[in-house]
């Protein structure tokens, strides 16, 4: 599949890599739009929010988990997490991928 996030969790693509394990990969996104910009993804592939159902949300879930996680690692005391869902809401990866962004430069504007 030609998937450039499924390349990066198969290796194919390099990565800076911030967590893994044996479901969820977490990597630093290449063009930030803040202090700190991570991208946290299922390994496996789910294509969008739009997919997510009764057979894959114990992936969302743990998705969820490892949050705090990467958050605790990183010295993240605050952060938003982003999903974008579908070209006209700005998904450019059809990979589903929550983006934690944090840093001073974080607005209170959501859109
Ligand atoms: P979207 O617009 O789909 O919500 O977010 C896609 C994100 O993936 C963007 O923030 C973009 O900068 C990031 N991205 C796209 N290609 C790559 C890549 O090859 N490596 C990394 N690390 N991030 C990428
Ligand atoms: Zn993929």
């Amino acid at each position: 599949m030609d998937c450039i996030f499924c390349k990066i969790v198969n290796g194919e693509i390099p990565s800076s890599k911030v967590y893994e394990d044996d479901k969820v990969y977490a990597f630093n996104d290449i063009n930030p739009q803040s202090d700190r910009h991570i991208l946290v993804i299922p390994k496996e592939h789910i294509c969008c929010a739009n997919r997510i159902d009764e057979t894959n949300s114990s992936l969302v879930a743990h998705i969820f988990e490892v949050i705090p996680k990467i958050a605790a690692q990183e010295g993240l005391e605050f952060y938003r997490i982003i999903n974008n869902c579908g070209e006209k809401a700005g998904q450019t990866v059809m990979h589903l991928h929550f983006h934690i962004l944090s840093g001073e430069n974080l607005g209170e504007r959501l859109v």
